[in-house]
């Protein structure tokens, strides 16, 4: 696994990092995912992403996830990246949502309980709040580090100009922001506006989330809709996504692919790479097989001037 340093920081992130986002809830099965994140250390993927949300229902992932470092991973935390985050809809009421202090502060604190964990290695706040005053916000993920309660904090889909601001008021108290997570990949192409060059400037390191689309950049539904499938559970990702506009793309870009040598998944997540300030490409995997397969990107991610122009044509038509 080659690691990369994330933004002007101490931290090395592996160039693919998992998300517990689904797959790691209450209605998945745990010897799939407990397969899926053993192979995932064993290959070098030290860095884990949670939220306090994430299952369904929310919550379960971290308290899954608690349970296996209670056991398979007992002796190895000190080898692991942990992250979670607050900022979308966790409890009922005024106080379990956005980004206020008070909301930030209990969520950390049932994340810890349900990992059973001292403290995270990675803070984020998940989604920007305009409502709440962006000092107020940034204090509290000062508070939360100097409460020894997380190593860094980071900003999750937050746009160039306020992930700038955010940076400006961290650094000013004290706290450098680490770590941006925008969502990324060949079809959302958003972070090229902007985001990249003020997270590259700020010294803050970029991870990228969703890099597959959430599957729809994998050959998985040329064919039709799986019934395995993300899409066929019209959840995060519904059907009416799969239009045959999108398809034909996706079918030329896994032309490519396999002219490349690789599977489309692994292209793109070797097109993320491809970019320096790009720290680490976060994927998602349902189980062990997609992940391994997902790593051999790894194995050839250089592209030739001709392959990234063929690319751009074909998501542009
Ligand atoms: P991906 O884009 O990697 O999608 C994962 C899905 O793609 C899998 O469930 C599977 O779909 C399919 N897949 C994965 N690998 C392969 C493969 N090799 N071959 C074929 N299909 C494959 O990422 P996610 O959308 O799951 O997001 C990844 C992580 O990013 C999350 O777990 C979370 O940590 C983070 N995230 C952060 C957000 C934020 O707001 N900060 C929002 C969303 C995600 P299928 O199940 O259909 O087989």
């Amino acid at each position: 696994m080659p690691y990369r340093r994330c933004g002007k920081s101490g931290i090395l992130l592996p160039a693919i990092s998992l998300g517990l986002w689904q797959n790691f809830g209450e209605t998945d099965i745990q010897a799939v995912f407990r397969k899926t994140l053993l192979t995932a250390f064993d290959r070098g993927v030290t860095h884990f992403d949670l939220a306090n949300n994430y299952g369904p229902p929310p919550g379960s992932a971290e308290e899954n996830f608690g349970q296996l470092l209670r056991t398979d991973f007992v002796g190895y935390r000190d080898e692991l990246l942990i992250s979670t985050k607050a900022g979308y809809t966790m409890w009922p009421g005024p106080y379990g949502d956005w980004g206020s202090r008070k909301y930030l502060m209990a969520s950390l604190h049932q994340s810890l309980k349900r990992m059973s964990l001292d403290y995270v290695d990675i803070f984020y706040h998940h989604r920007p709040d305009l409502n709440t005053p962006l000092e107020e916000t940034m204090a509290a993920l000062r508070d939360i580090v100097h409460q020894g309660k997380a190593c860094y904090v980071g900003l999750s889909n937050y746009p160039p100009d306020l992930a700038q601001k955010a940076a400006a008021l961290l650094r000013a108290m004290g706290t450098a922001c680490l770590i941006h997570q925008p969502k990324y990949s060949m079809l959302v192409r958003t972070p090229e506006e902007g985001l990249l060059d003020v997270l590259q400037a700020e010294g803050i390191g970029a991870i990228a989330f969703s890099p597959l689309a959430q599957g729809l950049l994998t050959n998985k539904y040329l064919g039709g809709i799986p019934a395995d499938s993300r899409a066929s559970k019209e959840h995060f990702l519904k059907s009416e996504m799969i239009t045959a506009e999108l398809m034909e793309k996706i079918d030329r870009l896994n032309n490519l692919a396999v002219q490349r040598g690789q599977t489309l998944a692994q292209m793109a997540i070797a097109w993320l790479l491809k970019d320096e300030r790009v720290s680490s490409v976060l994927v998602g995997a349902r189980n062990s097989e997609q992940l391994v397969d997902s790593l051999k990107a790894l194995d050839w991610l250089d592209f030739t001037t001709d392959e990234l122009t063929l690319i751009d044509t074909i998501l542009k038509q």
